[in-house]
């Protein structure tokens, strides 16, 4: 999944579970693509998961839980703004399960690091840097990317319910 798709998926469900508010929307924006922070010194896209705590579960959970419990002693925030961090970065490690085709998901980590994803993945397809990848080598990725028509599909349909929820959400901002 890209950052655009993350986000909207993103807004669709904060649509539906949180305040309606411009800091929502921003927080939404920052929470649902920070596991992949890690692509921006990654050496290859199909290391990205790999390399970092950032698609991690248990990792965030664990910052989480260290959030709740400073919160609790010293009532800094809102408590849904540590909600929100949590169900927008499960959310992103979610459907990078469904749509990961070169890095999956390492649930167990750190006690395992098996990764985890639906379909089988052909890690060297991502051999290239997220920022700046050749010409070649990201044509190729996006072809094989694009080989699964149902993830494609899936990928589209969240963009176009996410743009809708996205419009929802800003109108009732006024
Ligand atoms: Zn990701």
């Amino acid at each position: 999944m890209n950052l655009i798709t993350h986000f909207l998926s993103g807004a669709i469900l904060a649509y539906f579970a949180f305040p309606k508010s411009w800091l929502t929307l921003v927080l939404v924006f920052i929470f649902s693509i920070l596991p992949d922070m890690d692509g921006f010194w990654t050496k290859a896209l199909y290391k990205h998961h790999r390399r970092s705590v950032f698609h991690a579960p248990l990792f965030w959970i664990f910052i989480a839980g260290i959030a709740f419990l400073i919160n609790y002693f010293f009532n800094l925030i809102p408590n849904w703004i540590i909600y929100l961090f949590l169900s927008m970065i499960l959310l992103h490690l979610l459907t990078d399960t469904i749509t990961g085709r070169t890095a999956g998901v390492r649930y167990l980590y750190p006690f395992s690091k098996k990764e985890f994803t639906i379909y089988k993945r052909h890690p060297f397809e991502g051999d290239f840097k997220p920022l700046h990848p050749s010409e070649r080598r990201l044509k190729h990725y996006l072809r094989y990317y694009m080989q699964n028509q149902v993830l494609l599909a899936f990928e589209i349909l969240v963009t176009i319910v996410g743009i809708i929820f996205l419009i929802f959400f800003i109108r009732a901002l006024f």
